[in-house]
């Protein structure tokens, strides 16, 4: 399985070509479920990403930059097709490679062949606009590519990610180079190979994996970038633009969150309970728009936390091709640190726990989901990002206090509303701090079509949508004097 599609898991893929990395290095590939390493994949260096630049180059010199929107759409749609036809395959990579339960694996393949539906039905659809000026004057707006775009993206979920940022750049004609993160970069590779086989031209798409301070930091200051997309935390987002910054190459940031599910007492609590856990545990809660705070109002705080408590209490955590509810960390590295958030936890504050399957391998990276309550609104765990299955609840008094604390951390990504009063929705829509914000609904099946972002640490600028057709080109006026 996986095996399906021709992509060479141990090479750079550049200019259309399966290459060795110029260093010859490689980098194991862990199975999260099982600790046990599966292969190995490129450690790409700056040399491959000096040469996955020129590809790109040569890219928009050649057939891809002369290629119009219309067939870059074509190519687009079939690379969906593509996809979906591969969705199994793509699922089980996935799963073996991140430890996302099958089904969450099954849905971001799903999600990929969307970005590659939506985007290549929209590639010929951005339109410029025709402005009123002086007399004798016709002003109209070009929209056109950046150029070489740069894609840095993390682990937790490759192809969603991928489709979404790449997707975008190539349909507005920019040519891509990708550095998928170093514990998960099979189906970036695989991607690649089904592009290639849906026609998208030679050093369209390059990728090439390696670790973040070798060929990211070499893809994230390199002269010959047009244009800069980073997914990941807000510590490396920094680094990246700092080095973007150099060549004065614009950045978009997606970052991570703290974001909140804000309740109230009229809400329709059986919706809402499904949604409160699943949005804060998806992934083992290694998702940028985990809602890792639940603030319910007071009046039905004890009785939300007990009905989530007793939901928890049935969570089991368990290998990803078992598909249960959670499966295990990414690294022993990340268990360890969510681990130490956890321990910062008196133990009477922990209201429930779920539990690790009793025939989970011992040498993958498992953890019991917990959800905190009665904690102070400052304490770390409920101001920073855990990136693991920690959920706080949190009281608030009314609608003043509820925004209060929603707004009390420096993240800004994601924010859902529970009230069945349509003044309230529509006041906490616009006082939340947040990219984007759900009224009794929460990550609406991964809205391929919802413009995402953050504010504050969140990061800057917006992908998905029509929105990232924007920021993956820049409008060029025309202003034609003919008297
Ligand atoms: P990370 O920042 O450690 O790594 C992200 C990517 O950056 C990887 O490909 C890595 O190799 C690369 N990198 C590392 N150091 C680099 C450097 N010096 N220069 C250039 N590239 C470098 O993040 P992670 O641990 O892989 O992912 C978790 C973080 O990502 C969380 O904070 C999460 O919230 C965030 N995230 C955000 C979104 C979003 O859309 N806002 C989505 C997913 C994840």
């Amino acid at each position: 399985m996986g095996r399906d599609i021709p992509f060479e898991t141990n090479k750079v893929f550049i200019g259309g070509r399966w290459l060795a990395p110029q260093g010859g290095g490689a980098l194991p590939v862990e199975n999260p479920s099982t600790g046990e390493t599966i292969g190995e994949i490129a450690r790409g260096t700056a040399e491959d990403i000096d040469a996955a630049v020129a590809a790109a180059r040569a890219a928009l010199a050649g057939d891809w930059g002369a290629s119009s929107a219309v067939e870059r759409g074509r190519v687009l749609t079939r690379l969906g097709e593509l996809v979906r036809r591969h969705v199994d395959d793509l699922a089980v990579l996935e799963a073996d490679d991140v430890g996302k339960p099958l089904a969450q694996a099954r849905a971001d393949a799903v999600a990929l062949a969307r970005y590659m539906e939506f985007y290549g039905g929209a590639a010929d659809k951005v339109h410029g606009t025709t402005i009123p000026y002086l007399d004798g004057f016709t002003v109209y707006t070009l929209r056109e590519p950046h150029g070489v775009t740069a894609h840095i993206v993390p682990w937790n979920y490759p192809m969603q990610i991928i489709g979404r940022s790449v997707g975008a750049a190539l349909a507005m004609g920019n040519a891509a180079v990708l550095k998928p993160a170093e514990e998960a970069c099979q189906t970036a590779l695989a991607f690649a190979a089904l592009a290639a086989e849906a026609g998208l031209p030679a050093g369209a798409l390059n990728v090439v994996p390696g670790i973040g301070e070798e060929a990211g930091a070499a893809l994230a200051g390199h002269a010959g970038v047009h244009h800069v997309s980073f997914t990941g935390s807000a510590e490396v987002g920094s680094l990246v633009q700092a080095a973007a910054a150099r060549h004065v190459v614009p950045v978009t940031l997606e970052l991570g969150g703290k974001s909140p599910q804000v309740v109230f007492a009229d809400a329709d609590l059986d919706r809402a309970l499904p949604f409160l856990i699943r949005a804060g545990l998806q992934n083992a809660g290694q998702t940028c728009s985990a809602s890792s705070r639940i603030l319910v109002e007071r009046s039905c705080h004890d009785e939300v936390t007990e009905r989530m408590a007793t939901a928890y209490r049935d969570l089991t955590v368990g290998p990803a091709r078992d598909d249960l509810d959670l499966g295990p960390l990414i690294s022993a590295r990340q268990k360890e640190i969510v681990e130490g958030f956890a321990t910062q936890v008196q133990p009477g504050r922990i209201v429930a726990q779920g539990r690790v399957a009793d025939d989970a391998p011992a040498g993958g990276h498992y953890m019991a989901p917990i959800l905190v309550g009665d904690l102070p609104g400052d304490h770390t765990l409920a101001r920073d990002e855990i990136f693991g299955p920690v959920q706080v609840v949190l009281p608030f008094d009314d609608e003043d206090d509820a925004v209060a604390v929603a707004n009390a951390t420096d993240y800004g990504l994601v924010a859902g509303v529970w009230t069945r009063d349509g003044g309230r929705q529509m006041r906490l829509a616009k006082r939340l701090r947040a990219g984007q914000v759900f009224i009794n609904n929460y990550g609406a099946g991964g809205g391929v079509e919802l413009p995402f972002g953050g504010v504050g640490k969140s990061g800057h600028g917006r992908e998905k949508g029509m929105e990232a057709l924007y920021g993956f080109s820049a409008p060029k006026t025309v202003a034609a004097f003919h008297g």
